[in-house]
């Protein structure tokens, strides 16, 4: 589960909310107070993760829960007013529309709605100073089925015992069915045809191809659900990548590349991993160009969260980097044994296509498109055969370890 409370003011307020609510009998009734002002609400982040930020000037108490059909969140606020002037800030990643009103005597609503399932990772509120007190919401894009549970689970609270959740910590979720989820990504598509190799051929047609192929390997094995993140010749930004990946629980994110790069004679495969220090001048390239993949379809780079303040969300990070590593390295290792790879195979940067916090993700440059040899490689179905082998083979060993009571 995957909501997290920051801070015990937090848990105090729905407390507080739900007791009025229900459980305290008839409410004592209260002095007029001034309207809580909320000075500035912002949002920034992408359809992976976005965060809202609402300043006050004094600490307010609240209370939230999430709504289906569409998916929303709504934060109740005690009696609040806009000090900001402006409108509703602009939609941003995960949130569509923001709203913003009063709801009964006395009471605020915010409501934020959103085109996908998403979670709240984190809910913090804290004081800057004495008129100054924000409220930080982190959410994250998730599966249905996150989405529903953190509904019911959100209902089900009377208290704030049961607070104290853990987190989708090695996400491997397994389905009902006992099979594993795999997200395949094709690089590129659309408008961007990404490299194109000296005798033509585009790397978005090879990397569904071979992304094709793959799944249907790893169907047939019957222990894996696969989805791909698009499924003919589509534009899709990169952060949309990600989050298809969170919404179907991925255990595994492979995304399939065949770049160009300055040295033509360099060839093979390699596997990447995400790290925030590239390993190598090539992998600092290689992540450079990837990510400016979404320029292609006239998409500006989105603003950052600024800030990751949740210890929890960094914990999940490093593991799910630990997992990312050791999946690179067996699959080079598998693949070794049926195509060829560059010298140190597996190498790291910022490839902002990795960047899920919850789910192991690599990216596999199956060859390159600036060496002839590579080209012809890529598209000779006995070597795609072979390579898909390695691949399916690595995907099952990683998952299924003999310690799972399952061989691969
Ligand atoms: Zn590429």
């Amino acid at each position: 589960m995957a909501f997290i409370f920051a801070t015990s003011a937090v848990r105090a307020g729905f407390c507080a909310a739900m007791m009025a609510f229900a459980l305290c009998g008839p409410v004592r009734a209260e002095e007029p107070v001034k309207p809580l002002a909320v000075t500035e609400w912002r949002a920034a982040g992408d359809k992976s993760k976005t965060r809202i930020v609402l300043e006050f000037d004094r600490a307010p108490t609240l209370h939230w829960f999430y709504l289906d059909n569409p998916h929303r969140l709504v934060i109740d606020l005690p009696d609040a007013r806009l000090a900001t002037g402006g409108d509703a800030p602009a939609p941003a990643g995960l949130v569509s529309a923001m709203r913003f009103g009063a709801m009964a005597a006395n009471r605020t609503r915010l409501i934020l709605t959103s085109d996908s399932p998403f979670v709240v990772e984190n809910l913090d509120v804290r004081s800057e100073a004495e008129n100054r007190h924000l409220l930080s919401l982190d959410l994250g894009a998730s599966s249905e089925r996150a989405f529903s549970a953190a509904l019911d689970d959100r209902a089900s609270i009377t208290g704030s015992t049961r607070a104290e959740k853990s987190d989708r910590l090695g996400a491997r979720a397994e389905r009902a069915d006992g099979r594993l989820s795999v997200v395949i990504d094709p690089g590129h598509g659309g408008i961007d045809a990404g490299a194109t190799g000296v005798g033509g051929t585009a790397e978005k047609v090879i990397t569904l191809e071979f992304a094709e192929a793959l799944a249907k390997r790893l169907e047939t094995d019957g222990r894996f659900v696969v989805h791909l993140t698009r499924k003919d010749d589509t534009f899709l930004a990169l952060d949309e990548r990600v989050r298809i990946g969170r919404q179907h629980e991925a255990a595994l994110f492979i995304s399939l590349h065949a770049d160009s790069i300055g040295l033509k004679d360099l060839r093979g495969a390699t596997v990447y991993t995400i790290s925030e220090q590239a390993s190598d001048e090539l992998a600092a390239t290689l992540a450079d160009s990837e990510n400016r993949a979404d320029s292609a379809g006239g998409i500006i780079a989105p603003e950052a969260p600024t800030e990751v303040a949740d210890i929890l969300v960094d914990l999940v990070r490093r593991e799910t980097q630990s997992f990312s590593m050791v999946f690179a390295r067996t699959l080079a290792g598998e693949l070794s044994e049926r195509i060829q790879l560059i010298k140190n195979p597996v190498r790291s940067a910022g490839f902002r296509v990795l960047k899920a916090p919850d789910v192991p993700s690599v990216l596999v440059e199956l060859g390159y498109l600036s060496n002839q040899g590579d080209e012809m490689q890529l598209k000779d179905p006995v070597w795609r055969a072979k390579a898909v082998d390695g691949i399916a083979r690595a995907v099952s060993l990683f998952l299924f370890k003999p310690k799972d009571g399952v061989r691969g």
